[in-house]
């Protein structure tokens, strides 16, 4: 048997001296180059012993490395499981356990902090810097620039992701083989992608956004990477003229439209801007139009299931909407409890079923069984309605769904009339504990730099566009609203943050 992926990206590179990897100081590293490094990792990493189907915890800052010991672990059939280096230990030790690692790699400083509890938990430990340095690094720099391949099959584990875990523990969702060569594949088609593309990587690699979205289409393609260690606009503008694809969050596009610097003129040599992770305002949309006249492509998925819908490369891109299902995959709205299709243009649970779909969360049966339909499909969480063309549109999570005196309310709705009033640059919009409604709405708003718009305002701009029940019955202004490093509000932190107000 052949390894699944990682044949597939070796059958991708027609030429091991084209281009695989530019780097802030200038380093080159061609794809003769990467199969030799990913073969030195995947020494490294079975000479400490693991074994195919033994789980490889990753927490290390970005670097190319991150990238060379995911491909080793594919090449040695292991299971690639990166962590989010704002983790804790404390919750770095449940993902240690949780998912019964053999092996930890960690950045030189978390060494000290990690080592009790690779102790404790009988798990090696091993430390790689952002440059070759560290335990790691030194292993595979002594080892062989060739590797026989470990046998996978389609259905393998390549990787275990945790889900950011908004409610309760975070889950391990687990990712085959072909989950991901199936999933890069529908992109690299639906997007155009060819050896001739150049893509400015700024994400971080713990995702599945910057770890298999930008890194898995780029080998798929042939392609090559401009590989930033993190997103700083300056830095990303300076790039555009010997790149061709920006792929990033909705926040990587706010803040480069805050640069002066973005002009027509800068982001003539580029082809594509895609978005994703997070909602994309419309409002960002037509700004990058205006300003670029390029039209940003936004994209939909999830850790556990790979990208989902796109909007297309020809045809309309539609401002606040993620497109159609990509190739092979199916998507579907339906009615949250009974699983019956909704009609058209009706807000309902998105589920979808295809390739991409992972296989499940590491043991965790119940929890699986319980998000997928008999049918086969997954229950995203996501609600979201089609419209009469076919544009999937995201509502918000299903848990952000404000019940109030038995009537549905979609925080997005409430949000894109406040972000619209004058004064307004962005507003979370939430239920809270209310003793007549069940629940109240509040709306958590940032006002715009110098701006004094206050409560009155606010719902003086609601008046006549939105029904009474809709309204907040309570208004919070703050400086910033909470998110995380992909760019999601953390309602469940405004939640949190302000669950005891009281409305009166
Ligand atoms: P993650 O597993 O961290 O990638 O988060 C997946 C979730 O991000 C999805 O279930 C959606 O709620 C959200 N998401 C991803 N892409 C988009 C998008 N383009 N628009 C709105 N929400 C999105």
């Amino acid at each position: 048997m052949a390894n699944h992926l990682f044949d597939l990206i070796r059958s991708k590179i027609i030429d091991p001296t084209a281009l695989f990897m530019v780097l802030s100081n200038g380093n080159r590293m061609s794809y003769g180059d990467l199969v030799a490094e990913t073969a030195r990792y995947a020494h490294a990493i079975t000479s400490l012993g693991i074994r195919p189907g033994d789980r490889v915890a990753v927490q290390m800052e970005k670097s190319p490395a991150v990238i060379f010991i995911y491909l080793a672990c594919v090449r040695a059939g292991a299971v690639f499981l990166p962590l989010n280096t704002g983790y804790t230990l404390n919750e770095v030790d449940y993902f240690i356990s949780d998912s019964g690692a053999s092996l930890i790699v960690c950045g030189p400083e978390a060494h000290d902090g990690l080592s009790k509890i690779a102790e404790a938990r009988g798990v090696k430990l091993e430390t790689h810097g952002q440059e070759a340095s560290g335990s790691l690094a030194e292993k595979a720099a002594k080892a062989a620039s060739d590797f026989a391949d470990i046998a996978r099959g389609p259905d393998d584990l390549a990787a275990i992701l945790y889900t950011s875990g908004t409610t309760g523990r975070s889950k391990g969702a687990m990712l085959s083989h072909d989950n991901l060569a199936s999933n890069a594949l529908a992109l690299v088609d639906t997007w155009r992608f060819t050896a001739s593309d150049i893509l400015i990587h700024a994400l971080p690699v713990f995702h599945t956004h910057g770890l298999f979205v930008a890194t898995n289409v780029t080998l798929m393609a042939g392609s090559s990477l401009i590989f930033l260690n993190k997103f700083d606009p300056k830095t990303v503008l300076d790039c555009m003229d010997r790149a061709t694809v920006l792929m990033g969050v909705p926040t990587f596009y706010t803040r480069l439209l805050d640069d002066p610097n973005l002009t027509r003129e800068v982001t003539t040599s580029m082809r594509l801007f895609i978005s994703g992770s997070a909602p994309l305002l419309a409002e960002t949309h037509r700004e990058w139009s205006k300003r670029t006249g390029h039209a940003i492509l936004e994209r939909y998925g999830m850790t556990e299931t790979n990208m989902n819908t796109s909007n297309p490369y020809e045809g309309d891109r539609v401002p606040g909407t993620v497109g159609m299902p990509l190739p092979g995959v199916e998507a579907r709205v339906v009615h949250p409890e009974t699983g019956a299709p909704v009609p058209q243009g009706e807000i309902g649970m998105i589920e979808v079923k295809g390739p991409n779909v992972f296989k499940g969360y590491w043991n965790m049966p119940e929890k699986t069984a319980a998000e997928f339909r008999a049918d086969g499909f997954f229950i995203t969480g996501d609600l979201g309605q089609f419209d009469e063309r076919g544009y999937l549109s995201i509502v918000g999570r299903g848990k952000d769904l404000i019940i109030s005196g038995g009537l549905n309310i979609y925080p997005k709705e409430i949000e894109e009339e406040i972000d619209a009033l004058p004064g307004v640059l962005e507003s979370a919009v939430i239920g809270l504990p209310h003793a007549d409604f069940g629940e109240g709405v509040v709306a958590v708003i940032v006002r715009e730099k110098g701006a004094s718009v206050d409560e009155k305002d606010i719902m003086a701009g609601l008046d006549g566009r939105l029904a009474r029940f809709k309204w907040p019955k309570r208004v919070i202004f703050v400086d910033e609203l909470p998110r995380n490093t992909m760019g999601k509000v953390q309602k469940n932190v405004l939640r949190d943050r302000y669950q005891s107000i009281r409305f009166d």
